[in-house]
């Protein structure tokens, strides 16, 4: 197969070789062509020329030509006419002393060289050189003349032995038969005629003919040359400058003309004048918002390099800042699109009247945008105009029938000091975005290198956490939580603690939010709550006081349809009844994605397993939604605690949040409890339980197992704690707790 596929492709080949030759070799002359001669002006001078040498070649050829043919020919002439009257003079002669007198009056002649007549038989008897007289006729040209003669017809005949040229020899022999008076048969007539005067004259004469000849073709070359100049030339030259410069520039041959070239000239300016605003339009739409008609992120990019690059020799700060809209997706999922549309012009509006002169504005994603503020001297310009920015976007405003009241945050970065290019700049003001975002709507952040440092340590933190499950460098620590009232210990929360190689003990603030992003928190999730059950089976074996274990989850982990699967195969695997396992989940999880969350949750709950609502208060929560949780346990945020005993005040919402739990039926839990007084107030508000460090910090398992151990009946071991619930005599009094009235009419 291969080797007939070979011979066809021969084939083929072969076939393709004259033609396909050919064509190279075109090809190589027209690139050698081009490259010797690059413009249409060498071309056409450089083929006048050639043609001009051309035709001053052919002349000279062609003029020594003529001339020689016409010198032949004249000579011919005088030679039969001078013949002529020597033949009538042989004709008449009587005696060859007649003859020779007349010979006597030629031989001053210059172009006679030799002439001479002699008889029959080839005797001369009369000459113009006098010593021939008696010699025969054919030593002087041809071996035998009268051979030569003998059918001439008494006509002249050359005697040379060859037609040689004239003027290789200088000189030409002829010969013809003529009667002899005083003989009754023919004699024979010789004349060498001396050539080189007369060639001389003529090739001077021709010479000079050709001289005139050259000077006419080259002066004709020259007037050829400048009139193809001025009308082929220079207008080819001026349209090709003209399309190379793509339309741009004027051009001047155009003008008031109206050839060919004028025409295809015009036709051009059209095409690129179509062409160029087709693109100038493209351009304009690559750089521009659509929707807002600000410049896109592209373009702002390419104006703050250029800012950049003008500050740079300058004293000035170049601002870059990001402005992105608070909750603008619920807007549009709520509101509609419309909505949404009009939001982000309004807000394109609202930056174009806060801009100043020489800011630039532009629309970077979808509810982002971006502002380079020029010319500033210090860094708090910078903040001030981010300030007023986001004040400006803050006014309440009405949009498609609502009233609106839409918030931003920016993060804000300033050349040189952060960031020296664009792309540097423009990332930094995007880590300080995500700050402002984390701080809250309305926030403004300027971009520190510390930001910078922080996400470099979660980097590194993401690269160590995959590795630390495996090397189990994660422990549990408990904390307890008690009866406020009896001062029972009912549970312990686990908190995760990261026994790092290098850092030391990590707390979880630290690297749960970087395991969650990371997608790790399923599998650091599943080894606390099997630790943390493993750890609570233990206590009971010990026959330690029974008590729950909270296990804190993630919103992903709310999120996984597996988590009932995961708790129920742990508390079988670990032979743990469902009552001693909590999970707190934070209130900000359960109220997104309500519908699935309080799915999930129930067949959690329907397993046994109680759930506690953490750090509540603190997520908003929609009564409505509350009223649906199937929860155990909430949990007051502990900043809610920290500031209870600073007078009426502190109290409210712990009392609202203790009644509102009462109301629903489940218990509630103070977190954060760091002294006595605290304690006592959350008492009389009728709070049921308490967790904080007054309490017990969280501890390793061993510790907490000696904590459980000293807890006498399962009460808190502590003495003061003791005391205050009553569990071992007061001594002061042991009236009941005072009621606090937080309603305000007293
Ligand atoms: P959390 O669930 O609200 O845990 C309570 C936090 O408050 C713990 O911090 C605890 O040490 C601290 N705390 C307790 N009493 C006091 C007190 O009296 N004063 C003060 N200032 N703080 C007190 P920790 O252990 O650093 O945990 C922080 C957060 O990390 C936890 O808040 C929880 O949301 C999360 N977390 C801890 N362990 C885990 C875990 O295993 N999985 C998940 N997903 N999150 C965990
Ligand atoms: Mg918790
Ligand atoms: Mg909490």
């Amino acid at each position: 197969m291969r080797l007939s596929a070979r011979a066809a492709e021969t084939k083929h080949g072969e076939s393709a070789v004259p033609g396909g030759a050919m064509r190279r070799a075109q090809a190589f002359l027209q690139a050698r062509l081009n490259t010797l001669l690059p413009t249409v002006r060498i071309k056409v001078v450089a083929l006048l020329c050639a043609v001009g040498v051309a035709i001053g070649l052919v002349s000279v050829v062609f003029v020594l030509h003529v001339y020689e043919s016409q010198i032949a020919g004249r000579v011919s002439e005088r030679v039969v006419a001078f013949t002529d009257i020597l033949a009538r003079a042989s004709a008449d002669a009587s005696s060859p002393e007649e003859v020779n007198t007349l010979l006597r009056a030629f031989r001053t002649l210059p172009a006679l060289s030799v002439v001479a007549i002699a008889d029959p038989s080839g005797k001369i008897f009369a000459s113009t050189m006098p010593d021939l007289k008696g010699r025969s006729i054919n030593d002087l040209g041809w071996r035998d003349i009268s051979m030569r003669l003998v059918e001439s017809n008494g006509k002249l005949v050359r005697a040379q032995v060859r037609d040689t040229e004239l003027s290789e020899k200088g000189s030409a022999e002829f010969a013809r038969r003529a009667d002899v008076g005083f003989s009754d048969s023919k004699g024979i007539i010789y004349v060498r005629l001396n050539l080189l005067p007369m060639l001389e004259l003529v090739q001077a004469t021709a010479w000079g003919l050709l001289v005139w000849l050259v000077a006419v073709i080259i002066v004709a070359v020259l007037v050829v040359s400048l009139v193809m100049q001025r009308i082929v030339v220079a207008p080819i030259e001026a349209l090709r400058g003209f399309a190379e410069r793509r339309g741009s520039g004027p051009f001047a041959y155009a003008e008031g003309s109206n050839d060919d070239i004028a025409v295809i000239a015009s036709r051009l300016t059209e095409a690129y004048d179509a062409t160029s605003n087709n693109a100038e339009r493209l351009a304009d739409l690559a750089q521009i918002d659509g929707l807002t008609g600000l410049n896109n992120r592209a373009q702002f990019r390419t104006h703050l390099t250029r800012e950049i690059e003008r500050a740079q020799n300058t004293d000035h700060l170049v601002g870059v800042m990001i402005l992105n809209l608070d909750s603008f997706k619920v807007i549009n999922d709520s509101l509609g699109h419309d909505v949404g549309d009009l939001i982000l012009q309004r807000t394109a509006d609202i930056l174009r009247g806060c801009q100043r002169n020489g800011d630039v504005i532009a629309r970077l994603g979808a509810d982002e945008f971006g502002v380079i503020l020029t010319g500033l001297s210090v860094l708090e310009e910078t903040s001030d105009s981010a300030n007023r920015f986001i004040r400006a976007v803050g006014v309440p405003f009405r949009a498609g029938g609502h009233e609106l009241h839409q918030t931003a945050c920016v993060g804000l970065t300033v050349y040189p000091q952060d960031g020296r290019d664009a792309d540097v700049l423009l990332k930094n003001a995007d880590l300080a975005l995500s700050r402002a975002k984390h701080e809250g709507s309305g926030a403004c952040v300027l971009y520190r290198h510390e930001l910078h440092l922080r996400a470099m340590e979660r980097n590194s933190i993401e690269r160590d956490l995959r590795a630390a499950l495996a090397q189990r460098q994660f422990v549990l620590y408990y904390q307890p939580k008690v009866d406020i009232l009896t001062g029972e210990i009912k549970g312990a929360e686990a908190l995760i603690r990261w026994m790092h190689p290098e850092r030391g003990l990590v707390p979880p603030d630290l690297f749960i939010p970087v395991a969650e992003r990371c997608g790790i928190i399923s599998d650091v999730t599943r080894w606390v709550m099997d630790e943390a059950c493993r750890q609570n089976r233990a206590w009971q074996d010990m026959g330690l006081a029974k008590i729950g274990v909270a296990v804190n989850v993630s919103a992903v982990d709310l999120r996984r349809a597996d988590l009932t699967d995961l708790v129920a195969n742990t508390l079988v695997a670990r032979g743990l009844s469902p009552q001693y396992l909590e999970l707190e989940v934070t209130e900000s999880m359960v109220m997104r994605d309500v519908d699935v969350v309080i799915g999930t949750l129930r067949r959690l709950r329907s397993l046994g397993v109680g759930i506690g609502i953490d750090d509540f208060g603190t997520g908003y929560s929609s009564l409505a939604y509350l009223k649906r949780f199937p929860v155990k346990r909430l949990k007051i945020d502990r900043s809610f605690i920290s500031d209870i005993a600073d007078g009426r005040s502190g109290m409210i919402i712990p009392k609202v949040i203790i009644d509102l739990a009462h109301a629903l039926g489940v218990e509630v839990l103070a977190e954060g409890v760091e002294d006595m007084e605290q304690l006592e107030i959350l008492r009389t508000l009728g709070c049921d339980e308490a967790q904080g460090y007054f309490l017990g910090r969280p501890m390793p398992a061993g510790e907490f197992a000696e904590f459980l151990a000293q807890s006498e009946g399962g009460i808190h071991p502590r003495t003061d704690i003791r005391t205050f619930v009553g569990a071992v005599p007061r001594l002061i009094g042991d009236e009941a707790p005072a009621r606090i009235d937080v309603s305000g009419a007293a």
